[in-house]
């Protein structure tokens, strides 16, 4: 099982026609044509969103992206048009809407790995591979890859593993022309951003970019960046080869919902309880020690 726990019901506002509730995002379209993105406090783990938002965490994710988006436009434009609430909407919009412009979005989760882990990992055990990949022997969970990999998948619904797949097979899906495009635009935006991150003492071992076309037919980088939700944060400092590594945001989460404290067996069918307002704090502050050791402000 897996899914909402409570799936909530989006804010109406004159002007906007809702089109989407994301695990945790808003999309709506305004008169205008544009996208309107809202970011909501909501989490997920071990594939549920969970009933319990953290506080600021829509609006931390969403200037942690915009900051992002500033520091990657040499390398490959971005959707962002605006920060600006629309008419009529809620105030507490503000610090994590989006408008956007409205692309053709390209039907591949690019992913670049820069750290074995995850789904990685398991294809590796299997094949020695990462999406047909050849990789060199002896790596371990967290082990650091002699070169980043664009290991593309293909997006699924909600509640749902995304499928890894080969180079090749995107490159049928989308044409090799494109297929080109999307490895070399994710290579180096995933390059500039784990540098970056190293620098200040935050692990970026890997991360989900979402291109489309514009009118134009320039690629265009859309949806978040390199935020938490959409790639792996694992502090530096604790960081070790050869084991799990804690992840900056979720792990607070992961660790209490696994603990006997929650109750819940996550195998089961039953969806996660509430989390305790400690575990809401920790997490909380989390996100905001990433943002303010990433940005190097400090979270107002
Ligand atoms: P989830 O991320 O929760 O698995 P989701 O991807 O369906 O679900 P969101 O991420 O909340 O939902 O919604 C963003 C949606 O908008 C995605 O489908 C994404 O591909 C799309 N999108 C993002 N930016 C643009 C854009 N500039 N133009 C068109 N579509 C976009
Ligand atoms: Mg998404």
């Amino acid at each position: 099982m897996s899914g909402f726990v409570d799936k909530p019901e989006p804010v109406q506002v004159p002007g906007l026609v809702h089109l989407h509730t994301g695990k945790v995002r808003e999309l709506y379209q305004n008169a205008a044509g544009e996208l309107v993105m809202v970011a909501s406090d909501r989490t997920s783990a071990f594939d549920w969103v969970l009933p319990t938002e953290i506080p600021d965490k829509g609006r931390i994710l969403t200037q942690m992206s915009l900051w992002w988006f500033e520091r990657l436009a040499d390398l490959v434009p971005n959707h962002v048009i605006s920060t600006e609430v629309p008419e009529g909407a809620p105030a507490d919009w503000a610090g994590r809407t989006m408008v956007c412009r409205p692309l053709r979005m390209v039907p591949v989760e690019c992913v670049a790995r820069g750290y074995l882990t995850g789904s990685g990992l398991l294809e590796y055990q299997e094949h020695q591979t990462v999406c047909g990949l050849a990789l060199p022997e002896g790596l371990v969970d967290g082990s650091e890859l002699p070169a980043a990999i664009f290991t593309p998948a293909t997006k699924a619904a909600v509640g749902e593993h995304d499928e890894n797949v080969s180079y090749e097979e995107v490159a049928r899906q989308v044409g090799a022309e494109t297929a080109t495009q999307l490895r070399q635009a994710t290579l180096a935006v995933y390059s500039r951003g784990r540098d970056m991150a190293r620098e200040r003492g935050i692990i970026l071992a890997d991360t989900k970019f979402e291109f489309g076309y514009d009118d134009d037919g320039t690629l265009v980088i859309a949806d978040e960046v390199l935020t938490p939700d959409s790639s792996r944060f694992w502090p530096s400092d604790v960081w070790q080869p050869g084991r799990s590594q804690p992840s900056f945001d979720k792990q607070i989460i992961r660790d209490w919902l696994t603990s006997g404290a929650s109750g819940w067996d996550r195998h089961s069918e039953q969806p996660p309880p509430r989390l305790p307002a400690d575990v809401v704090d920790r997490a909380r502050s989390r996100y905001v020690e990433a943002y303010e050791l990433l940005t190097g402000t400090s979270w107002q």
